[in-house]
């Protein structure tokens, strides 16, 4: 490079004018998200390489880290072109003889020399009939054997080009130029209280978390395990601190900058509201009633998440919450995910509250632009007390009169986190959000710290079981003459298939071939059922690439009954409830998630006859031998499946990170630091209420920190 006196290294050095990197590099590098020299020093291990207990040659395993301890019987420099060189050797004891290999390092062959003893540690690959070494970590030896204990060595992600002892200079490179200028955002006061507070929890911690520039270097060129596992608790702890913050921020921030109308629950009013259901409530409904009209009589706004599984009856909760604001003389809206789930919530609650004076509105995509203006124009005037709608609803310039609550049912599909700005007459309303993907503990604190959270567990009576079957081989001939037979009793059935463009190969020859391929489109399902073992029933087509009318059309002649089979995406997933349904057919499950597959199922079990789904996937492997797929047969419980879930495929699954409204985690695990995740949240909570806006001196840093991280995405603007 240039002979210019080159500047002096800081955080914000680009990588290309780091030491040894320059533009060819530089550019690897950036496929790593690695652009400027701080993004170097918080670029985390992904995991280590831990130094293991010397073996015999014989006890390597291929892909296995392992250490050997023995002598150099044999070293050569060989060079392959100019500048290139391969320095190899053999390492022998007792037990045997491996091969340990360096390439381009020739200043190794004065450093190993015959005779030497030496403890080689590295991930052995089987070479011939040898086993080799691929640059080990190398330490020489004395008279008496002793050595210092080998290093544990961090790994980190890699990229095409990008190898890991490359990173593993590029950071050490970085940590020697930068590393004590890391700027420091815990004052010690805090990191005390904080070690504190995780000691109490049963944390193993020794004195205060580490400060920050300890905490970097350790976390990358650990000394030892102890050193390593307190570099990561500071770091996993600051991460889940600063997150909690900022939701305990919001959470003040709603309580305190907000004002709605108290809406009380008088015992007439609830005694009115319960005797327009049919049924009696579960006692999970009452509770949750309760909790929902207790967050409902305070004059800052309701702040609810309601979980339960499928055909739970969280519309029961929802409807009193809307009937109590109306008895209050507030307005309410509710809003679905869909026009179906729209239309069947307005449906019931018309039924509801049929000969009431209640008024309901219904607002989707196709009704007409006129019924459109008379409704909005009703609900401004506040001649309609209740509207249902779909998303819809967010986008439009309606304003109401004086809108008391805000229902948004399946919020799963929305997106979490995020408020809906709704015009509402002046008054902030009381929010209640319901969900059928149950929510981890875990996950909900992370997610909805600063939501409360109600739980319907368990299911009104008189709801017959369903039983889930995964296919074996040559089952699918039995398998349609089974819902054949039930389709004769004058049930229905659904057939689940995951995508809408029909495949191009035929379905034999390239379903292991092409992991990608579109095998079991629902259009072939479809004309492969009609033609073939169906032929003689009526089947319907359901896919998320017809007109809103066509789906609205076809759901409702599969509801009446004129459609006896519903070939179908996911687009069933939330919303129609036809008890008559009793049998499902899913198809490529392995590429369903199992919340998804729990959704589907619980379209088969609400009626009162037991409901059966099976199924079948596309590949070579049955669904037995899938994880997901087993844990789906043996639980009915969607708690326990979304906790199963979580703990196999973590958060991103559940739910999109980019819906989720959150900043992605770097380093923290809800799963694994669950514990250490409360104990943030605890102490966050703790100094929000003394230091609403962390005005204290010391938490300066910190509050930037929070702000850059959460502010926009929290909306915590204004306490900045
Ligand atoms: P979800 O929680 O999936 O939204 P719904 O609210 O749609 O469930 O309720 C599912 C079905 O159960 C509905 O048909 C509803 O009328 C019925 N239901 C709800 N609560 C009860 C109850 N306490 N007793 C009997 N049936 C109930
Ligand atoms: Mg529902």
């Amino acid at each position: 490079m240039d002979q210019e006196q080159t500047p002096p290294v800081t955080m914000t050095t680009p990588v290309r004018f780091l030491p040894g990197v320059g533009a060819f590099r530089a550019e690897k590098y950036a496929k790593l998200g690695l652009r400027t020299a701080q993004d170097v020093l918080f670029f985390f291990p992904r995991d280590y390489e831990r130094p293991a207990p010397p073996r015999s040659v014989d006890k390597l395993r291929e892909g296995e880290q392992a250490s050997l301890i023995g002598t150099i019987t044999d070293a050569e420099l060989a060079s392959r072109s100019p500048g290139k060189s391969v320095f190899g050797a053999i390492v022998e004891n007792e037990t045997g003889a491996v091969r340990i290999l360096f390439f381009n390092q020739p200043y190794r062959a004065d450093q190993i020399k015959f005779g030497q003893r030496v403890v080689i540690s590295g991930v052995p690959k089987l070479s011939g009939l040898r086993m080799e070494f691929v640059h080990p970590q190398l330490t020489m030896l004395d008279e008496q054997d002793n050595y210092p204990e080998p290093k544990i060595l961090a790994t980190y992600a890699l990229t095409e080009g990008v190898k890991q002892n490359e990173l593993r200079h590029l950071v050490g490179n970085v940590l020697e130029l930068l590393g004590d200028e890391i700027h420091e955002v815990m004052p010690e006061r805090l990191r005390g209280d904080a070690a504190d507070a995780l000691r109490a929890a049963g944390i193993e911690i020794e004195g205060p978390l580490f400060d920050i520039q300890t905490a970097v270097r350790q976390l990358h060129q650990p000394d030892n395990e102890a050193s390593l596992q307190a570099a990561r608790l500071r770091l996993v702890f600051q991460e889940l601190f600063v997150m909690q913050l900022a939701l305990a921020m919001r959470r003040r921030k709603l309580t305190s900058d907000l004002q709605s109308p108290p809406l009380s629950p008088t015992s007439v009013i609830d005694s009115r509201i319960l005797n327009r259901f049919p049924f009696e409530l579960t006692n999970d409904q009452r509770q949750a009633i309760k909790e929902v009209s207790q967050d409902m009589a305070c004059q800052f706004p309701m702040n609810r998440m309601l979980q339960g599984d499928v055909g739970s009856g969280k519309t029961v909760v929802a409807v009193y919450a809307m009937m109590l604001a109306v008895a209050n003389g507030h307005q309410s809206v509710m809003m679905a995910p869909t026009e179906v789930l729209a239309r069947q919530h307005y449906q019931t609650l018309c039924k509801i509250l049929a000969d009431s004076r209640v008024r309901i509105g219904l607002l989707c995509g196709s009704i007409s632009r006129a019924e459109r203006t008379a409704t909005i124009k009703a609900v401004a005037s506040g001649e309609i007390d209740l509207l249902v709608g779909t998303q819809a609803l967010l986008y439009g310039d309606i304003q109401f009169s004086k809108l008391g609550l805000c229902v948004i049912d399946e919020q799963h599909k929305f997106g979490v986190g995020q408020r809906v700005t709704l015009r509402s007459g002046g008054v902030d309303p009381h929010y209640l959000v319901m969900s059928a993907t149950p929510i981890p503990r875990s996950m909900a604190m992370t997610l909805f710290g600063d939501v409360e959270l109600s739980t319907l567990r368990e299911k009104p009576p008189g709801r017959a079981d369903v039983n889930t079957y995964l296919a074996h081989d040559g089952w699918k001939d039995r398998w349609w003459a089974f819902v054949r037979d039930r389709l004769n009793e004058g049930r229905q059935a659904f057939v689940v298939a995951p995508r809408v463009v029909p495949s191009t190969k035929s379905e034999e020859e390239d379903a292991d071939e092409d992991e990608s391929e579109d095998v079991s489109s629902v259009q072939t399902v479809f004309d492969d059922l009609r033609k073939g073992v169906l032929s003689d029933f009526h089947i319907g087509l359901l896919h998320g690439r017809m007109t809103a009318d066509e789906k609205m059309a076809t759901m409702q002649e599969f509801a009446a009954g004129e459609i006896d089979v519903l070939v179908s995406t996911t687009v069933i997933e939330v919303g129609i409830d036809v008890p008559n349904a009793t049998v499902m057919t899913i198809l490529g499950a392995e590429r369903f998630g199992l919340a998804q597959l729990h959704q589907l199922r619980g379209r088969v079990s609400r009626g009162s006859h037991v409901g059966h789904v099976c199924v079948f996937s596309d590949g070579d492997q049955p669904p037995s031998e899938n994880e997901r797929l087993s844990l789906f047969e043996k639980t009915n419980d969607g708690f326990e499946l979304a906790e199963a879930d979580f703990q196999l495929r973590g958060p991103g699954d559940l739910l999109g990170r980019r819906q989720s409204g959150m900043a992605p985690l770097r380093i923290a695990d809800p799963r694994r630091d669950i514990e250490i995740l409360r104990v943030a949240r605890e102490l966050a909570q703790t100094i929000i209420e003394e230091d609403p806006e962390l005005d204290a001196e010391d938490f300066q840093d910190l509050k930037s920190q929070v702000m850059r991280r959460y502010g926009k995405r929290l909306n915590l603007g204004d306490v900045a």
